[in-house]
């Protein structure tokens, strides 16, 4: 209730706001001049709004930016509990708390702090490269998060100078363009800009293909699974591509196997398992698997019997449509929770069950395919290099993310060699790979195929260069 009143409070009092600000800059109503707040009905026009945005952004100080940035975080934090339930409703994939959560930790999102100059001076003066932003940028994003990904998107391109056309997925269209007209409201009230944020409201694969041939986007983003990601390769402009993982994990005989297991659950159970970067298959050595599946069962898995994997395999997958073909995933199951998939076979599962597991073997489809549900399946190899054999050949080559846990370094290495993953976590849950329980920072755009990594605020740039000839060396 208290939340309630604080909520309905800041609302009014941004609308004042914008209101008082607005007597000096525009509209007298408190609405933006075009559009519902950065909400469009044709790519065209969120196209030129970003434009028109983009030449205004421009000419304003890095102050304005940084205030613009943190709107979106601060919305993102303080309207999490609404925002991430408005989510859930929508998509009906994942978990509240993880909803939730993923829109708090908004904040961890480098902005303007992350940008920097570089500077060289010698005999012939002193050159500077600045990191300079595109423009208008493309972005699409996917209903596995469809606001986080989208707060974070913009968190970064904002602070490095650029404005944002989105083209949500349908499932997730309409939490995307609420957090889209708040994030706008805000920043308009903050510093007067309006529409660094556009989206299309009815987004279709139609309306992203206007996007990849739009002549005012200068570059697109595209976090999403492995057709999206193939179209965005193929455009002729510069695309850098969030693209799709199946990660695995690798425990050795030399893990802490409490420490591993609880690893593997938490990252696994994250969402529901809709975390690209998440544990989808586990290859454990003969010595140490009994116990590992053990350790599981005490860290919130329950485990199926064989019977019961083979009638939930049934459910979650259909054959392939061609001979030597994906088995087709059942979207119905995407980011249930583990009691809902468990109640599918016929099984109660206790209430705090976080994902399910059972011991298969590499030919269950949930081993190659990216199921993006809590159950997981645990493959027994004979050594170490066994197992990372495997983990390489099911990780498809996307050069996703790999985890092993271990205390044999040498193990470690011969695996982060052999995966080639941008993430590669060693000893922790997938999050760590992302600063949450590990260092560095967080993103929820992951660049795999176009090698990026790890989006930032510089990921967003061009470099320009500016030579001084022969002075300003000052010693
Ligand atoms: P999806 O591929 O179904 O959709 C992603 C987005 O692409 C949506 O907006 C969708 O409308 C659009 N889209 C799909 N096909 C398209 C096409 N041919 N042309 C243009 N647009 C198209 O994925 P999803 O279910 O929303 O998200 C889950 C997938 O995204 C998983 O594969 C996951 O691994 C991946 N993902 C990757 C990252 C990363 O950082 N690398 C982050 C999140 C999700």
């Amino acid at each position: 209730m208290i939340q309630a009143n604080e909520q309905a409070i800041r609302q009014v009092v941004e609308e004042v706001l914008v209101q008082l600000g607005e007597r000096g800059r525009g509209p007298a109503n408190g609405k933006p001049k075009s559009g519902d707040w950065g909400v469009f009905p044709t790519v065209d026009q969120a196209v030129d709004a970003a434009e028109a945005a983009f030449q205004k952004l421009r000419q304003t100080s890095l102050a304005e930016r940084a205030k613009a940035v943190e709107c979106v975080r601060r919305i993102c934090h303080d309207e999490a509990d609404e925002l991430g339930r408005l989510e859930l409703d929508e998509t009906k994939i994942g978990r509240l708390d993880h909803k939730i959560e993923k829109l708090q930790i908004i904040r961890l999102v480098p902005g303007i702090e992350f940008l920097r100059s570089d500077a060289v001076s010698g005999d012939h003066g002193l050159t500077v490269t600045e990191y300079a932003p595109f423009g208008v940028i493309g972005a699409i994003t996917p209903v596995t998060h469809s606001l986080p990904t989208l707060a974070g998107n913009v968190v970064n391109m904002v602070a490095s100078g650029n404005t944002v056309v989105f083209n949500p997925h349908p499932s997730g269209a309409r939490i995307a363009c609420e957090g889209v007209r708040r994030f706008n409201r805000a920043i308009h009230a903050a510093t007067g800009l309006e529409n660094l944020i556009t989206i299309v409201e009815q987004p279709t694969l139609e309306t992203a293909e206007q996007i990849f041939e739009h002549r005012g986007i200068r570059l697109l983003v595209v976090t999403g699974g492995p057709g999206v990601a193939r179209a965005a390769l193929a455009s002729k402009k510069r695309a850098i591509v969030a693209g799709p993982g199946n990660p695995p994990v690798v425990v050795d005989e030399t893990a802490d196997i409490d420490n591993a297991a609880a690893a593997i659950v938490k990252g696994a159970a994250y969402d529901n398992n809709l975390l690209c970067i998440g544990e989808k298959e586990v290859f454990a050595v003969d010595a140490i698997f009994n116990q590992l599946l053990d350790a599981v069962g005490r860290n919130g898995g329950y485990r199926l019997n064989a019977q019961q994997t083979a009638q939930l395999t049934k459910l979650a997958f259909g054959p392939p449509e061609k001979p030597g073909g994906h088995a087709v995933l059942n979207r119905e199951l995407v980011g249930k929770d583990a009691a809902v998939l468990a109640s599918q076979i016929g099984v109660r599962v206790p209430a705090a069950t976080q994902i399910l597991f059972a011991e298969t073997d590499t030919s269950n489809p949930f081993v190659p395919e990216e199921q993006m549900m809590p159950f997981i399946p645990f493959v027994r190899c004979r050594n170490a290099q066994h197992g990372i054999e495997l983990a390489h050949e099911f990780e498809h080559n996307f050069r996703h993310t790999s985890i092993i846990h271990s205390r044999n370094v040498r193990n470690m290495t011969i695996m982060g060699r052999l995966m080639d993953t941008t993430l590669f976590v060693k000893n922790g849950a997938c999050m760590a790979g992302l600063g949450l329980g590990g260092e560095g920072y967080l993103s929820y755009s992951i660049a795999t195929p176009t090698g990026e990594g790890v989006t930032n605020p510089l990921t967003f740039t061009r470099q320009r260069r500016c030579a001084m000839v022969d002075d300003l060396r000052i010693f």
